[in-house]
């Protein structure tokens, strides 16, 4: 099943991987600058 990542903050799908050099995986928002471990994961059905 496909999921496409969503931001919790503007709920765009314009999510990113953003490697954090410590902090591991992490995410960033190209639209609001949000960046973190968190993003909202939806069917994409
Ligand atoms: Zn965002």
């Amino acid at each position: 099943m496909k999921t496409v990542k969503k931001c919790p903050v503007c709920n765009s799908r314009s999510i990113t991987l953003w490697m954090g050099a410590k902090l591991g995986i992490q995410y960033l928002c190209k639209k609001c600058g949000y960046h973190g471990p968190l993003v909202i994961e939806e069917d994409s059905e």
